[in-house]
């Protein structure tokens, strides 16, 4: 991640890639021209990596020259496009490819058409390295397209906020600011967590997502989900991750807006975590604390067997099962204490006491974050 001026911004679209599109505009271009000397217009500032690389990439002869418009204010377009510097020689019968850095608003296109308007090229086509089509107001053709991307801000290779990050041989993405606090409630079967999660989302205002939960209401509701899961959960295994992470990965779109999550019974494997991470990444987020109830696991089959008799949960029914359950957790899932140890993200809480004792225990981790 990189600061500038004010704002964060990520590692967006590496330069590896920049070049890879440099190479292929420049050979469609060099195709579609044929045998005419093309001449390459520049949009100034923005453009002067990709015109530089472009040109070094083009197979034929060709003239280059720029011309100097502004239209950015920090990171908002603005309607209103300045001519700096306008065009400095006659294009008459001339094939003209304007270069762009990017087409967002498309307020400079805009001005490229109106200079245009009365230079009787004999074509003028539009190529740009980026194209973001959500911010696209206007209906002037795109000739040649790089890379498609969505409508975030975006710095590097010519791109700059207020000044700073044209030199970045890379593209960063700014980051959001919208702070969250996302908690792993982790241990094994039994130990709390979801009643432990139920007075910390009040006390701290987080979305409590339970995987077991969201299956045991596919499961009642007969879903093909529900459906899908109930055989393994009925054994006390543990359902196929790629059906775990798509569900979990759709309950969390639908709390857009949450101030945070608790992810309770989530992750359960490495493959899992290594999902949670991607998508707190796409959110510009991350996982704040792995937070363990440790409990025993004679306790913990006490008190499983003890709920099984008013929960209706098959899988608290019988010993076996709960035993199963309690396997599962130590081969697959107590690895994830060293997942979340190596980032310092670990934090064991006992989990035997009363209940608010414990949950004051939990929430001075919370606190300390
Ligand atoms: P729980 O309510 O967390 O004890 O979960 C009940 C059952 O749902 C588990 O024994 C698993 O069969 C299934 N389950 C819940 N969360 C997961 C997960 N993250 N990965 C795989 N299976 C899960």
């Amino acid at each position: 991640m990189i600061k500038l001026h004010d704002k964060f911004f990520k590692p967006f679209i590496p330069a590896k890639q920049i070049d890879e599109v440099m190479q292929r505009l420049a050979t469609e271009i060099a195709n579609d021209v044929g045998d005419e000397i093309p001449i390459f217009i520049g949009i100034l500032n923005g453009s002067f990596m990709v015109v530089s690389d472009f040109v070094k990439k083009y197979p034929k002869p060709c003239e280059v020259t720029f011309i100097k418009l502004a239209s950015y204010e920090g990171v908002k377009s603005t309607e209103d496009i300045q001519r700096l510097i306008g065009l400095t020689q006659d294009l008459t019968g001339r094939t003209v490819v304007i270069l762009e850095d990017i087409i967002d608003t498309g307020n400079t296109l805009a001005e490229v058409h109106r200079i245009f308007k009365n230079e009787n090229v004999k074509s003028l086509k539009i190529a740009t390295l980026f194209y973001k089509p959500e911010a696209y107001k206007k209906d002037f053709k795109l000739h040649y397209v790089g890379i498609e991307i969505p409508n975030k801000f975006i710095v590097g290779y010519g791109l700059d906020y207020d000044g700073l990050g044209r030199n970045l041989p890379e593209v960063y993405q700014i980051k959001q600011t919208q702070h969250m606090t996302n908690l792993v409630l982790f241990g094994p079967p039994g130990a709390g967590k979801g009643t432990q999660a139920e007075f910390l989302k009040e006390k701290y205002n987080l979305v409590h997502i339970s995987t077991g939960d969201v299956f045991r209401f596919n499961i009642k509701n007969e879903t093909a989900l529900g459906m899908l899961a109930k055989s393994f959960i009925d054994k006390g295994e543990l359902v196929p991750d790629q059906v775990t992470i798509d569900m979990l990965n759709a309950e969390v779109e639908k709390n857009a807006g949450a101030n945070g999550f608790i992810f309770d019974g989530f992750p359960r494997t490495n493959a899992q975590a290594e999902a949670l991470e991607k998508l707190m990444d796409s959110k510009d987020s991350q996982i704040n604390a792995m937070i363990a109830l440790e409990v025993d696991d004679e306790i913990l089959v006490e008190r499983l067997l003890g709920r099984g008799k008013t929960s209706g949960r098959a899988d608290d029914a019988n010993e076996s099962i709960i035993r199963n359950r309690i396997t599962e957790y130590y081969n697959k899932t107590a690895i994830l204490k060293e997942y979340y140890s190596a980032q310092d993200k670990y934090f064991g809480v006992d989990g035997v006491g009363s209940i608010e004792d414990i949950t004051e225990r939990l929430s001075a981790v919370i606190d300390s974050l």
